[in-house]
């Protein structure tokens, strides 16, 4: 694709970095037939293609975003199953990234958009006000038939029973030639999924490696609503804080068990390459950084001490699948604990999560929902595993089988206790 930045526009290094994204694009529109929002909406507007015509005119103009772009880009998943089809590797996660920061810098939105766009941004990050809101939430829960439909979405969303917080580990003093790693709590599964990280510290602790667990948002959650300095501060903290643990004894591995979050964090060294404080910091945390999934397929798994004879369909998120390219390692994992793994047809399309993206456009993100619902349904399985809270969160109101993080089944098989969603669909069915 033919651009026509001026050199004015491209001493922004922005602009700079998305020309030559934009310049790989060849039409072909492989693309289109993997795209979620093309699947379902059939405009060429809602395609990869079609948004990177958008944000291309709209980054040359040099003009503010249009009503019109902006429902277009709005739309856009980041599910990054473009970049998977992509023959000629167009980098679309950091060029849509860029048009969302434009957006958000030149675009007014309507108030009811920004209010709730400013809500989620004020609460999500942070779990105490997290913790808050749930309990704000359940107060409102017998209204919820008045409320504006965004609205009854985040509420559907909502676990109807919060779970108490986990207690996080700190290391006793150990020999220093064991394995050491640090786990990311993040925010969001530190309220509504702690045994997640939970059953992750056990399973590794029973691998002999010393976990050390840093809490706090990596900033991926406003990061994807396009307030990059939000989410910078959100970041440069815990980059500063896994970088002096791991100064001062290196980490075999940043350990990450939400794929939306290590997506994010394998992309600090681009998002912060132009700091100077930050830069090799940064570059260092993306390097070390690693799916719990990827992680774990280069140990030695402990013997499953239970057979629990489950079928289980594998759930890819996008983040796992596209964002970090990971697809053989959880279901072997999971093959190796002695559970049957089920392929979920269509398993490229996202599920309509994506971060805020079921609050912000609840109509696109349910009808996604029910498609993978049905798809799920189609392969008998009797739980469902994933590695992204998100995903947990959107699928598990509304499915039959209970939906669970794939390390709670391996620490179920190796020793742990049985995984909490497990043991509630257990208990209803006895
Ligand atoms: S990120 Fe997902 S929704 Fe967005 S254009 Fe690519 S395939 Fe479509
Ligand atoms: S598949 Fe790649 S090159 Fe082809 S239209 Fe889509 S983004 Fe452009």
């Amino acid at each position: 694709m033919q651009t026509r930045f001026s050199a004015a526009q491209l001493a922004d290094p922005d602009i700079a970095a998305a020309e030559p994204i934009l310049r790989k694009c060849v039409h072909c529109g492989f693309c289109t037939a993997t795209c979620p929002t093309y699947v379902l909406l059939g405009d060429e507007l809602d395609s990869p293609r079609g948004r990177i015509y958008l944000i291309k005119d709209m980054l040359e103009q040099g003009r503010p975003a249009t009503e019109r772009v902006v429902r277009h880009i709005d739309r856009c998943l980041s599910c990054l199953a473009c970049m998977t089809t992509c023959p000629s590797g167009v980098h679309y996660q950091h060029l849509i990234d860029h048009a969302r920061a434009h957006v958000e810098r030149t675009y007014r939105r309507p108030w009811p958009d920004r209010l709730l766009r400013s809500v989620l941004s004020y609460v999500l990050p942070y779990p105490g006000r997290f913790r808050w809101a749930l309990r704000l939430a359940s107060l409102t829960r017998p209204f919820a038939s008045v409320l504006p439909a965004q609205l009854r979405a985040m509420l559907a969303l909502a676990p109807r029973r919060l779970p108490k917080a986990a207690l996080q580990s700190r290391p006793s003093p150990s020999p220093s030639n064991r394995r050491r790693v640090a786990l990311l709590a993040g925010c969001v599964q530190t309220v509504v999924g702690p045994e997640i990280n939970a059953a992750t510290e056990r399973l590794l602790q029973r691998l002999g490696i010393d976990v050390v667990t840093f809490p706090g948002c990596c900033g991926s959650i406003v990061h994807h609503l396009g307030r990059d300095e939000h989410a910078k501060a959100l970041a440069a903290p815990l980059i500063e804080k896994l970088y002096a643990e791991h100064t001062s004894r290196a980490f075999d591995a940043i350990v990450v068990n939400a794929s939306g979050c290590g997506t994010h964090l394998k992309d600090y060294d681009y998002i912060f390459r132009h700091d100077s404080t930050l830069a090799a910091k940064a570059a260092t945390v993306s390097a070390l950084t690693r799916d719990v999934a990827e992680f774990l397929a280069d140990c030695d798994l402990p013997k499953p001490v239970i057979a629990p004879g489950l079928t289980v369909a594998y759930h890819s998120a996008c983040s796992m699948q596209h964002g970090q390219k990971i697809d053989a390692a959880p279901r072997d994992l999971l093959a190796r604990a002695g559970f049957a793994v089920k392929e979920i047809a269509e398993g490229h399309l996202c599920c309509g999560s994506a971060g805020t993206y079921n609050m912000l456009q609840p109509e696109i993100a349910s009808r996604l929902r029910e498609r993978k619902l049905e798809n799920i349904a189609r392969t008998d399985a009797q739980v469902v595993a994933t590695g992204n809270i998100g995903c947990i969160a959107q699928l598990a109101p509304a499915c039959p089988a209970p939906v669970m993080h794939t390390v709670e089944l391996l620490d179920w098989a190796t020793g742990g206790p049985e995984p909490v969603a497990q043991r509630r669909a257990r208990s209803h069915g006895e």
